[in-house]
């Protein structure tokens, strides 16, 4: 039968691509119960980059949800193989990873701690220990290894059809040789896919096209910033003490990985000067097709990886596969429902780990279809963590081959990406650069970190201890204490939300009671009907029908798109991205009265202006919105004032703040005095994982008025029971112990969580840590304060204490460290 009449007209869920990221998709859709979909195929399934995948399966990743997602691809690689009678080519032989250098042996250290952290098994192998593992490599120059003995390897192809058999069997068709052409929308919602063979409707299309998915969601209106990238590996002969069972090795102080196949060694590598393909487009009929090899750009992976494995030298060359494959510019895949349209998902991008990330991401995407809404927190992964500079695609590009190159260079901390800045400025740009500011960078934006006083140089310098910036931002938490700082935080993502129902749809989406009289501010989370926390920001009443909305730079997509889909059907209101329009000077501490109240005629006493208000004020010739809040745990204003103003308002609040000692101050230092304050981060200590009952903030949610909010129910619910996991407050004094997050948490020996943020507090002189303590049957304060903690780090464990409370209130020191 030809495809254009055995093509069925209709499917309730198209699945566009055939690599192993569409048949998961499909096979975990029909475990679901969902025959009715269809998988189309331009060409043949696995002819894209599954093909020619090397098979490493590794699943260590720095957040704990992708590191389940990937142990859940190995669970299913073990057991697939009997299920659908097809081979999968899954050993689970281990993976070793090496430390050639003091600076790599902690951090292989710190990633056995995450390990730890989430469940995983990883030992620390001394270079003899590893050799005995791997005995044809060289460890004349090993400090150390590591060992994760469940990861593996497979085979991508067999996978794949195996996927695809299972998901047959489950009902769902699979139609080779059909291209999609197209896409049809109603309004904004899928309709239908148009194909070379004729026209499908349907109620939702899920884009798994690999590198071609940027090219087809133009075609849909939607952004998948992803670009193909050439990645070479060779295949060697057989070579002696190459047993089947030798682990996965990945070398990255020598670029390198290598894996067992038939007796002989696959190595590949990372190179530092990543060449792109395909700039222009990918061309027609490539399926089932390799690059031409490139053995001079291969040569010094080559180099490195003899260096390690003496033998490959005298080794046969197999096959040499260069092989293109789509990369992202953060190095994470791309899942989820596209931010630009309704029921259109995209599962792309998988950075050369699609095989290692296949069972697991068609498991969480077929639910996200299936349920709408991912089965855990996908948020490193969520296509609504890109913005702005992700849609022009030469960004993208630049971006990404960087990436690429840091593949395996050392992950330092509080590292910062160096392509394609400054893109996005604050109209203080160029005046605090002047002033010292070493700037990062997030969704495009250029943020002040910290500032550099003279002779000091505004660069980071990184490493594993403290860094060159240490003193410089305890200068400016000091002045956020004691006197008066600024921070420009301009790149706050800020909506407004109007129109005569607008108090109505907030009320329903925000979970504190946000029906106040105009001027009032308020601090809310949005949840979702798990009760978890989508959303985690400010919602100001400026007007009757009016409001405006603050939330963090790196949420300006998900927020929306949140706060969109959450509309009441049919109610007059809209939302409008305001972000560009308002700068945002936030002026902290305990003086930052006396240099605001001379600058206007409004009286900024207490009473007059309490906490939580917002006022519109006048500074030569600017009208701004104040707002009086804080996430410093100081007196302070947010200044939201119109762009084209805000270096008149910055010059004016400096001039009068040089009085009173008023310093520029970074993100930076803002992390260091919100820790202590114990004001959370959504991404890192609340998101929809988890309630605000478990992170404290149940004080923020209105159930007393009675009013309905989504999410309401879940917590009424969670409210009668024992709490199962509760975020909580840890200090560790030794100054030269350095928590950054992800280290394991112990209560009487028994491990209980990890860190969610961690950073130095310079007014309580400790470490700082937040993280939920988890326990099946309940967690309550009895429970925390009767235990004795522990965290490990880099391997190691300290003692550290749990703390009842903020450390830190202004004239109420309640740090006992
Ligand atoms: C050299 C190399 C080595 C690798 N090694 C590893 C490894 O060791 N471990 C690992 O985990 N990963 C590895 N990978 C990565 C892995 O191969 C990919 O991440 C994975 O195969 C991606 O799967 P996919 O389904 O997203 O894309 P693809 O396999 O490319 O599938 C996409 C499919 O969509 C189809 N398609 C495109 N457009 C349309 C359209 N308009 N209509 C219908 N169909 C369409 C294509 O024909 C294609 O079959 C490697 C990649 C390369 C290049």
């Amino acid at each position: 039968m030809n495809a254009t009449t055995d093509l069925p007209k209709e499917a309730r869920i198209v699945i566009i691509g055939g690599g192993i990221i569409g048949c998961s998709t499909a096979y975990h859709l029909a475990q679901m119960g969902c025959s009715d979909v269809l998988l189309l195929e331009k060409h043949r399934l696995t002819s894209g980059s599954t093909f020619h995948a090397a098979g490493l399966v590794g699943q260590l990743r720095t957040n704990a949800n992708i590191t389940q997602l990937l142990g859940y691809s190995v669970e299913l690689y073990r057991k697939l193989e009997q299920e659908t009678g097809l081979a999968t080519g899954w050993k689970m032989n281990g993976g070793l990873r090496l430390a050639c250098n003091a600076d790599r042996w902690i951090e292989v250290k710190r990633q056995a701690t995450t390990a730890h952290s989430f469940g995983l098994e990883m030992h620390l192998l001394t270079p003899r220990e590893a050799q005995d593992l791997w005995p044809v490599m060289d460890i004349s120059d090993l400090v150390g290894a590591a060992f994760l003995p469940t990861d593996g390897q497979a085979n991508p192809s067999d996978i794949t059809q195996s996927l695809a058999s299972g998901a047959r069997k489950g009902g769902v068709q699979i139609r080779e040789n059909v291209e999609v052409t197209g896409f049809e929308f109603d309004g904004d919602t899928v309709r239908a896919v148009e194909t070379d063979a004729g026209r499908v409707r349907c109620e939702y299309a899920v884009i798994c096209a690999g590198q071609w998915s940027q090219q087809l969601g133009r075609l849909a209106g939607v952004d998948i910033p992803l670009v193909s990238v050439q990645h070479q590996y060779l295949v060697t002969e057989a070579i002696a003490g190459v047993a089947p069972d030798l682990p996965t090795l990945r070398d990255p102080d020598r670029l390198t990985y290598f894996k067992e196949d038939v007796g002989g060694l696959v190595m590949g590598g990372y190179e530092p000067n990543p060449i792109p393909w395909a700039e222009d487009g990918i061309p027609d009929g490539f399926n089932f097709t390799l690059l031409d090899n490139d053995w001079d750009h291969f040569e010094p992976l080559m180099q490195q990886a003899i260096a390690r494995v003496p033998a490959l030298a005298d080794a046969g060359i197999r096959q040499m596969y260069n092989g293109p494959e789509s990369f992202t510019p953060d190095g994470n895949f791309i899942l989820g429902e596209a931010p630009e349209r309704n029921k259109l998902f995209v599962g792309a991008g998988f950075n050369a780990f699609g095989i290692a990330s296949g069972g697991g991401a068609g498991m969480a995407l077929a639910e996200w279809v299936h349920k709408g809404a991912p089965p855990f927190d996908l948020w490193p992964v969520d296509i609504r963590r890109f913005g702005q500079p992700h849609r022009d695609i030469e960004w993208v590009r630049r971006r990404t081959l960087e990436a690429y190159a840091r593949h395996y260079t050392m992950a330092w901390p509080f590292e910062e990406n160096t392509s394609c800045r400054p893109s996005r400025r604050s109209p203080l740009y160029e005046t605090l650069r002047a002033r010292g500011a070493c700037f990062g960078e997030k969704l495009g934006w250029e943020r002040p970190n910290w500032f550099a006083g003279s002779p000091e140089a505004a660069r980071d310098e990184y490493g594993f201890g403290r860094q060159n910036w240490f003193d410089a931002v305890g200068r400016e938490h000091r002045a956020a204490r004691e006197r008066v700082v600024l921070f420009d935080q301009s790149s706050f993502a800020k909506y407004r939300v109007s129109g005569p129902d607008a108090a109505r749809a907030l009320s329903w989406i925000c979970a504190n009671q946000v029906d106040v009289a105009v001027g009032g501010v308020v601090y809310t989370q949005m949840l979702n009907p798990r009760g978890g926390i989508e959303c985690d920001l400010t919602v100001t009443r400026v007007g009757a029908d009016e409001f405006y909305l603050v939330t963090g730079t790196g949420f300006a997509t998900h927020d929306f798109d949140w706060i969109r889909r959450q509309l009441p059907p049919g109610g007059d209101v809209r939302i409008d991205d305001v972000t560009t329009a308002w700068a945002v000077l936030s002026l902290m501490g305990p003086k930052s009265r006396d240099v605001l109240q001379p600058l206007v005629r409004d009286d900024l006493s207490h009473e007059n202006f309490p906490f939580a208000r917002m006022r519109e004020l006048s500074i030569l010739g600017a009208r701004l919105r104040a707002l009086r809040v804080s996430y410093v745990g100081e007196l302070g204003w947010e200044l939201h004032v119109p762009v084209e103003s805000a270096l008149t308002v910055y010059q004016a609040l400096m001039a009068v703040g040089a009085d009173h000692g008023i310093v520029d101050a970074g993100y930076r230092a803002i992390e260091s005095l919100r820790l202590e304050k114990g004001y959370r981060a959504w991404g890192a200590d609340i998101g929809p994982d988890y309630t605000p009952l478990e992170a404290g903030l149940g004080w923020a949610v209105d159930l007393s008025s009675g009013k309905d909010f989504i999410g309401r129910a879940a917590i009424l619910e969670q409210r009668q029971q024992p709490l199962k996991k509760s975020l909580a407050c840890f200090t560790l004094p030794d100054p030269e112990v350095l928590l950054l997050g992800r280290e394991t948490l112990y209560r009487d020996g028994e491990r209980v969580g990890w860190l969610s943020s961690a950073g130095w507090g310079y007014t309580v002189g400790a470490n700082i840590g937040f993280g939920y303590v988890r326990r099946a049957d309940g967690v309550d304060r009895v429970f925390l304060e009767s235990g004795s903690y522990e965290l490990e780090v880099a391997g190691e464990r300290f003692a550290c204490q749990w703390q009842p409370g903020p450390l830190y209130d202004p004239g109420m020191l309640r740090m006992k460290c």
